[in-house]
C-alpha cells in the first residue's frame, strides 16, 4: 500500500509507479478518498527491491506492508480514516438507520410512499425497498423492475438516499443507473465472488455505497471482512458490514442472532457494521430487543423493516416488518443506548 505525500499522485507518477511494480508482476488499484488517496499494490508487494524503489521517490511518504488476508479492510490499512457519508450522514459518527419494507409491491405504490414519509419522520436516515427479490419459494413473488422508478420516487419525496438489493449485473446496472444511493448484497449472495467483484468494478470512482450482508453460512469473521475486500479491491472504498442472523436457528426466531461479533469485526476491520436484527429474529415483536442488543455491542447502524400496514405488505413485511410508531419509538431508545454506552 503506497501513500504518496500530496493528496493523490500526479498522472505522472501514477504512469512511472505503475511501471515500477509492474516489473515485480504487480498492478496498481488507487483507492480515491475524501481526504487522501492510497494506491494498492496487487499482487505480491514483499520484493525489497521493488520496495526499496518505490521508497526512494520523493513523492512517496511511505509503503506498508500489512501481512493480513484482507490488507484494504484490515483494521490498519491507511483506508482506517476513511468515512462513509450517506445523504447528510457520515457513518460512524452517529446511530445511522435504514429503514423501509422489505419488498415494494409495484400494484401498491402507496404503500411504499406512505412508508418512506413515515420512516424518515420516525428519524431514519436511508430508506430500504426491496425491488428484486431472493426467495426461497421459486413460486413466491420475484419482485418487479417496476419496483424501481417507485423506489426512485420515494427517494426524491422524501430527500432519503436509498437501499435496493441486486443479485445480477442487469439488476445492478439498472440501479446504477436510476441512482441508488447503497448496492445491497443479501445473504445469499455474500459468497457469490463473481458478483461481488462485478459490484466493486461497477462503483469504483462512484459515490455508490455497498450493504454487504452477512450469508447464512458464513462462518470465520475473516470470511466475512475477506468478501467486503473483494469489493474495495476495486477501488471504492463504501462497504458496510451488516450481520443479519446466520443458520441454524433457535426454535422461535427466524436465524441465530449474531449481532454479539460487533466487536469482533470492530478489532479486526475499520468497515462500519449495520446490523439486521429483522431478517436475524424474523419477528416484528422481538425486533426491537435484538436492535437494542445491536446498539449495546456497538453496532454503527440498523437495518430494519418497516411496513405502514404490515399485514398488506408482501414479501417478509406481514411478519417481520414493524409500524413506523414502533420504529419511532425504538429510534428514541436506540440513540439513548448508544449515548450511553459510546457517548455520542
Ligand atoms: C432483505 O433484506 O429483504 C433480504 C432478503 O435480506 P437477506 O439477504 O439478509 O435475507
Ligand atoms: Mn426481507
Amino acid at each position: 500500500m503506497i501513500l504518496p505525500k500530496g493528496k493523490e499522485f500526479t498522472p505522472a507518477q501514477l504512469t512511472e509507479v505503475t511501471a515500477i511494480v509492474g516489473e515485480f508482476g504487480c498492478r496498481i488499484q488507487p483507492i480515491i478518498g475524501a481526504l487522501r488517496s492510497i494506491y494498492a499494490i496487487v499482487g505480491d508487494e514483499r520484493h525489497e527491491l521493488m520496495i526499496n524503489r518505490l521508497e526512494g521517490l520523493d513523492y512517496i511518504d511511505r509503503v506498508d506492508r500489512i501481512q493480513s488476508p484482507f490488507k484494504l479492510m484490515d483494521v490498519r490499512s491507511d483506508l482506517a480514516s476513511h468515512k462513509i457519508r450517506l445523504g447528510g450522514a457520515t457513518l460512524g459518527e452517529q446511530l445511522f438507520v435504514i429503514a423501509g419494507q422489505c419488498t415494494i409491491d409495484p400494484k401498491n405504490p402507496n404503500y411504499f410512499y406512505e412508508t418512506a414519509a413515515a420512516v424518515k419522520e420516525a428519524g431514519a436516515d436511508a430508506l430500504r425497498g426491496g425491488v428484486w427479490k431472493p426467495r426461497t419459494n421459486p413460486y413466491s413473488f420475484q419482485g418487479d423492475d417496476k419496483s424501481l422508478e417507485i423506489l426512485m420516487e420515494a427517494s426524491r419525496r422524501t430527500g432519503l438516499p436509498v437501499d435496493a438489493e441486486v443479485m445480477d449485473e442487469h439488476q445492478l446496472r439498472l440501479a446504477l443507473d436510476a441512482g441508488v444511493h447503497t448496492i445491497q448484497v443479501g445473504a445469499r449472495n455474500a459468497l457469490n465472488y463473481s458478483l461481488l467483484q462485478q459490484i466493486g468494478r461497477a462503483i469504483a470512482g462512484r459515490d455508490t455505497a455497498v450493504l454487504l450482508k452477512r450469508s447464512l453460512h458464513m462462518g470465520p469473521i475473516a470470511e466475512f471482512i475477506s468478501a467486503a475486500e473483494y469489493i474495495v479491491s476495486f477501488g471504492n472504498p463504501n462497504v458496510i458490514l451488516c450481520p443479519r442472523g446466520t443458520s441454524p436457528a433457535p426454535d422461535g426466531y427466524r436465524n441465530h442472532p449474531d449481532e454479539c461479533i460487533v466487536p469482533l469485526l470492530k478489532e479486526r476491520t475499520w468497515a462500519p457494521v449495520v446490523v439486521d436484527p429483522s431478517h436475524s429474529v424474523g419477528r416484528a415483536s422481538y425486533v426491537p430487543a435484538a436492535a437494542l442488543a445491536a446498539v449495546a455491542y456497538g453496532a454503527d447502524g440498523l437495518c430494519l423493516e418497516c411496513h405502514i400496514a404490515p399485514s398488506h405488505g408482501i414479501g417478509d413485511d406481514p411478519k417481520q416488518a414493524v409500524t413506523p410508531t414502533a420504529l419511532k419509538d425504538l429510534l428514541v431508545k436506540a440513540r439513548a443506548l448508544r449515548r450511553l454506552v459510546r457517548g455520542g
